[in-house]
C-alpha cells in the first residue's frame, strides 16, 4: 500500500525501530514536538481511528506498547501524554493511525 507509515512498518523507509511486536511499531516523529515524541502504529493499515473502534484489543495494544516505551524513556515518573489525532480538527495529517507519545517537559492542556 502507498502509505508512509506502510512503507516504515515494511522497512522501505528506515527509522529507528525503537519498539515492536507483532501488532504494532514505535519510532520517533522526525519532527519531534518534545524530547521524547514517538508515533506508535499498528502494523496493518487502519486510517484512523473509527475505523479501529471494532479493534479495542488493538487499541489497547498500541498503548501497552507506548507504556513501554515511556518506561524505558524513564518517563515512568515525570508523566507524558498519549494521543490520537482524528480527522481534520483533531489535526490528522498522516491516514494510518498512530498513537504520539509526548514526554520530556510539562505539556500544556489543552492543546493547540
Ligand atoms: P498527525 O499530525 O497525523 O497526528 O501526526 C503525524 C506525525 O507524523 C507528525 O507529528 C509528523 O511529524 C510525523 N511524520 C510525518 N512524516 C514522517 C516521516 O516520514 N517519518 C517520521 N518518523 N515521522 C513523520
Ligand atoms: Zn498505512
Amino acid at each position: 500500500m502507498d502509505c508512509l507509515f506502510c512503507k516504515i512498518v515494511r522497512g522501505e523507509i528506515q527509522v529507528p525501530r525503537i519498539a515492536e511486536d507483532e501488532l504494532g511499531l514505535a519510532f520517533p516523529d522526525i519532527n519531534p514536538g518534545a524530547p521524547v515524541h514517538v508515533l506508535v502504529v499498528p502494523k496493518e493499515h487502519i486510517a484512523t481511528l473509527p475505523d479501529a473502534a471494532a479493534r479495542p484489543e488493538l487499541i489497547g495494544r498500541l498503548h501497552a506498547l507506548a507504556v513501554k516505551v515511556a518506561r524505558d524513556k524513564g518517563l515512568e515518573q515525570s508523566g507524558y501524554r498519549t494521543a490520537f489525532n482524528v480527522g481534520k480538527d483533531g489535526g490528522q495529517h498522516v491516514f494510518h493511525l498512530h498513537l504520539h507519545l509526548l514526554g520530556g517537559r510539562p505539556l500544556g492542556w489543552p492543546p493547540g
